[in-house]
């Protein structure tokens, strides 16, 4: 292992072989052993103790990584996950998703996505205008892989997050991921809330609107969750797109804006001063959320 290079280390916790937990970082070398025992760590955490940790290491060179800036982010205090879903909803058809795809989504989100009515491991792939769906694993789905922050922006962003109040590490992680999911070749947007039932915090994000997060989009004790992925399929590339999502090793170094709002009106005023809007497109999904 060279001494300059990059490294992906995956955890991932199983008990019977279910899924428990899982978490990734990419680190230099120096870094590898603490990070390896802080993942462990966290793995043995959780109220549910695994009976297998698999941690992987691999080498990503030396070469450069990909470097991209996180999704700004907007907190939409909607006060109830079926208020946070009709404004979802709305957000995703501003961002290119067609109505009856964000419906087939949301209802396949809140009954369980995988064929056997449980939650997915990765997400669904869906077509933005038709709704069908594309993954060739069901109840796999795609997993994003190989993303981190880097350690300064990683500093940035927690203080910026607690600062109001999200101190909870599931959403750095959570704009991570979305972060890279939104640079993929052919995503147009996508739509996730958590499987942890104490978690119930979801977020819409895509590189138009950025990061659209809600703090109730599904009812505390609900143990049912997953992420879809639309994706434009004129010229779309799955190869190329999925070898993106899963593979190629992207470091997160720089940080993005935070904004809050109360309801759709706030939202509405909220989204014009975000820079990083193109300001045709907010003005379309506040012509939308006004219909809310
Ligand atoms: P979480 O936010 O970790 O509770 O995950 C919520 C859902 O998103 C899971 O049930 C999976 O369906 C999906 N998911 C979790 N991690 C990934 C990932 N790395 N890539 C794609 N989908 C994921």
């Amino acid at each position: 292992m060279g001494e300059s290079n990059y490294y992906s280390i995956r955890m991932h916790a199983s008990r019977i072989n279910m899924h428990v937990s899982g978490a990734e970082r990419i680190v230099c070398a120096q870094k590898i052993e603490s990070t390896v025992s802080e993942l462990i760590g966290r793995a043995m955490r959780k109220d549910c103790t695994p009976d297998r940790v698999t941690v992987t290491i691999d080498d990503l060179g030396n070469g450069p990584l990909r470097t991209l800036k996180a999704l700004d982010i907007i907190t939409v205090n909607a006060p109830d996950s079926s208020e946070a879903r009709t404004m979802a909803s709305d957000i995703l058809q501003n961002a290119g998703v067609a109505e009856n795809a964000a419906l087939q989504a949301l209802n396949f989100l809140s009954k369980g996505a995988s064929p056997s009515g449980e939650n997915m491991r990765g997400a669904m792939i869906i077509d933005c205008r038709t709704g069908e769906r594309l993954e060739t694993d069901r109840a796999r789905g795609v997993r994003a892989s190989r993303f981190d922050w880097s350690d300064e922006a990683r500093e940035r962003i927690k203080k910026e997050l607690a600062d109001n109040g999200l101190s909870h590490f599931r959403t750095c992680e959570a704009l991570a991921l979305a972060t890279k999911i939104a640079h993929g070749p052919g995503v147009i947007a996508e739509i996730c809330w958590s499987d942890d039932p104490d978690y119930t915090a979801g977020y819409v994000a895509s590189l138009k609107t950025g990061y659209i997060r809600f703090p109730f989009m599904k009812q505390i004790g609900n143990k049912t969750g997953g992420r879809a992925i639309f994706v434009d399929r004129n010229g779309f590339d799955a190869r190329a797109s999925i070898d993106f999502l899963q593979d190629e090793p992207v470091l997160i170094d720089g940080t993005g804006k935070y904004n809050e709002c109360g309801d759709a009106i706030e939202l509405r005023r909220c989204l014009k001063r975000h820079s990083g809007l193109d300001p045709e497109s907010s003005d379309c999904l506040l012509e939308s959320l006004k219909k809310t």
